[in-house]
This record gives structure tokens, sequence and C-alpha cells, in this order.
């Protein structure tokens, strides 16, 4: 989970980063009034969860409270790459005599963590590395040892900071690997990292991705998800344990085991080719013990999508055999045609152990919208056809 800078910065201060708190508000009225009470100079910052929100004209100065009101009216409601502004902190601004970037992170392809610093800060990072990769220090963190003032001492001399703030640097890169490992996070990073002019070390942005496979160490962190900013199918599907992400395409897509769907998404886009284009919707893996429960739940996230308009169910039976699944299928059916009758067509495949019952139970059923096909590559066709018929 990303978080919004506000919040990235409740968790610096919670380990003593340093960093200037402030207001979040949504409304110009109370842009104005927080920027009365802070008394000086602030700066309104869109709160998106995207960078380079500088530059899209998301970060603005004021100097008196009526200009800090204009600067909210006119960045609330402002897209920045696709992000719509809801809220905007107020914060006393700072003023700048340098700008370094400072971070740390889950390194996946050394399987380390790993500390990225720049004297060039303020610029987006990426510029840096593409255009100056040698004012890039790029340091290797041991998991084990972490970063303590020595270790921190030694990203600040690759980095070549300034002897005058060195040490304040070294003592804020000790704080923020705290945050990054007591909050359990993949990413923490700082830029810009600002040297005021008396010298002072301030976090003036951050950006903070948490680990979601460690969220239930932190029943703390539940209180930072966005719940208006979450789609609603994946927040339904987390509820229900579902493995289930969204996609942009129009078939629906229902199997057992992540191997078995990832390999379904390749064969629906393949064939969609034939039909206009049309694509995979989601991602469903509904696990091994494909219950009536579980696939009545997997069925009603992905025909809620309404950008579903055909549902390709994918079994292969393995400890879980097919006329349980198949039993599971017409169940769930049923579940769901208690609220309503069910319109979109949905094709099975059922392969592996007991097939032939599999199919058995489902002819039986004799559900409207179900249609069975013998092969995944025939039933991919099959699905792509019906939801480009139904598009
Ligand atoms: P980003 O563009 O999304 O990374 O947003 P930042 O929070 O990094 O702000 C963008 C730029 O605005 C910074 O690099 C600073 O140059 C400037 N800025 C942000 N806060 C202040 C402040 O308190 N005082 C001054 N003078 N400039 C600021
Ligand atoms: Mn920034």
């Amino acid at each position: 989970m990303d978080l919004y800078e506000y919040q990235a910065k409740e968790l610096f201060a919670r380990h003593n980063v340093p960093t200037q708190s402030g207001d979040v508000v949504t409304t110009h009225t109370d842009a104005r009034a927080s920027a009365e009470r802070i008394d000086n100079m602030v700066v309104v910052k869109a709160q998106v969860k995207v960078g380079g929100r500088g530059k899209a004209g998301g970060v603005k100065l004021a100097k008196t409270p009526d200009e800090a009101r204009d600067h909210a009216q006119n960045i609330l409601g402002l897209d920045i790459k696709g992000h719509k502004v809801h809220k905007l902190l107020i914060t006393e601004a700072s003023d700048i005599e340098d700008e370094y970037y400072v971070s740390f992170l889950l390194d996946r392809t050394n399987r380390t963590f790993l500390a990225m610093a720049s004297v060039e800060g303020g610029m987006e990072i990426e510029d840096i590395a593409v255009n100056k990769p040698e004012a890039l220090a790029r340091v290797l963190v041991n998991p084990l040892t972490g970063v303590d003032k020595a270790k921190a001492l030694e990203i600040v001399t690759e980095a070549k900071f300034p002897a005058d703030v060195a040490d304040q640097v070294a003592d804020v890169l000790v704080t923020l690997w705290d945050t990054f490992v007591a909050e359990d996070a993949t990413l923490v990073e700082v830029n810009p990292l600002v040297k005021d002019p008396d010298g002072k070390i301030l976090a003036l942005d951050g950006k903070v991705t948490l680990d979601d496979n460690a969220a239930f160490r932190h029943p703390d962190h539940e209180a930072l998800i966005d719940i208006d900013a979450e789609d609603p199918l994946e927040r339904k599907a987390a509820e229900k344990g579902l493995n289930y992400v969204k996609l942009n395409g129009e078939v629906g897509i229902i199997g057992n085991g992540a191997g078995l769907v990832m390999s379904t998404l390749d064969v629906v886009a393949y064939a969609g080719d034939n039909f206009g284009g049309v694509k995979p919707a989601n991602f469903l893996d509904i696990g091994g013990g494909a219950s009536a429960q579980v696939m009545a739940d997997g069925l009603d996230v992905i025909l809620n999508d309404p950008d579903v308009k055909a549902v390709f169910v994918n079994v292969f039976g393995g400890i879980t055999s097919c006329d349980a699944v198949a039993n599971g299928i017409v169940q769930a059916i049923e579940i769901l045609e208690a609220n309503g009758p069910l319109n979109k067509p949905i094709v099975c495949r059922l392969d592996g152990n007991n097939a032939e019952e599999g199919r058995r139970i489902l002819a039986e059923a004799d559900q409207s919208i179900v249609e069975i096909v013998d092969t995944m590559d025939d039933a991919a066709s099959r699905v792509a056809e019906l939801a480009a018929a139904a598009a």
C-alpha cells in the first residue's frame, strides 16, 4: 500500500525523522483557516499518490491566508497524472538552501535492501538516475545489520554530502531506517530532504510503501487505508480472502491456482485478438478448495464488475475433484440467483480429476447461463466470442 505524503510524514514523526506536521484539509475555507493558524508563509500541497506534483501545479507557496485559500481552490479538483485532488496538506513553508535525495528500498534483484542518496535532490530521481547516474549513490544494506550511525556515514560519504551536513544527514538516515524496519515498509523516500538557512535538515516530502503481507503485524496501519480511493470490488474480494486483481478487459476469469489463472489470462488475450481485441477483465484465483461459497464469492465479485461481459471458469481438478467444483458452481449460481436473475454468460471448462462427472453435473443442472466447453483453448475462444457479442 502506498501512503499519502501526510501519512508518510506521520510515520516519520513517530520515528523522529525531522519533518513538519500540518493540517489536512478538503476545502479552501479550511485551507485559509489553517494558514491563519500557522500564521506564517505556508505551502499548499496536493495529496495524491503520485510524484511530480510540484511540476503539475499541485504545490504552491502562499504568503497570506487569502493566497492559501486561492491556491487551495485551484488545486482541489485538479487532475495530476490521472489522480484527482481531494485533500491538501497545509504546512509552514521552509526556506530552502539545499535539496537532497535519500531513500531505502527492497532491492529484489540483489535480494537485499538498498540505500540511495544524492546531493542533487528536488528533481525526479528517475531523471538523476538517467542523466547523472554518478550523482546517485547506491549502497547495499545487509538486513541483519541494518543502518547504524557508521553505516549511515558510509552512505553519506558515498553520496558526497558536504561536511557541514554529513553528521546530521547520517542521523536522519538512521531514523529513516528505523521507520523502514519498524513499519515494515518496502520503500521510504525523501525528496527533497532539505537544508534550511540555519543548517537544519528536514524531510520536506515523504513517500512510503508498506508491505501488505506484513499488515497483520500492524493493526494501526488499517487506519491508513483510503477506502474512498480503493476499488470497491478489490475491497470486497479482500474481505472474502480472495486473490483478486482488476484488469481492464471484458472477460471475467476464475481459476483454481495462480499458475492456471495466469495461463488463462494468456489464452483469453490470445483468443480475444480474433474478436476485436477482447481482453481479460481480472485475475481471480479461488485456490485449492473450490467450495460453493468460495465459488459464489468469486462469481459475485466478477459479475458485479460492469466491465465484465462474459465469464470463464477454468478449473483443473486435483485434490479437489471436478464433481465437487461442479457442485460448487451449480450452487453458487443458485445462491446468486436468489438475489435476481444472472444474465452474463459463464463458460466452464473442467479437466483433471473426475472431469467427466463434473461436466455431467453441470449439464444436468441445465442452468441457462452456463456453457460447458471441453478444452481450454476452445473455451477461451468461446468466452471471447460471447464477450465481444455483448460489448
Ligand atoms: P513532488 O513534486 O510531488 O515531489 O512534491 P514535493 O513535496 O517534493 O514539492 C515539490 C517542490 O516544491 C520541492 O522540490 C520544493 O522545491 C518545493 N517546496 C515544497 N515545499 C516547500 C517549502 O516548504 N518551501 C519552499 N521554498 N519550497 C517548497
Ligand atoms: Mn518530492
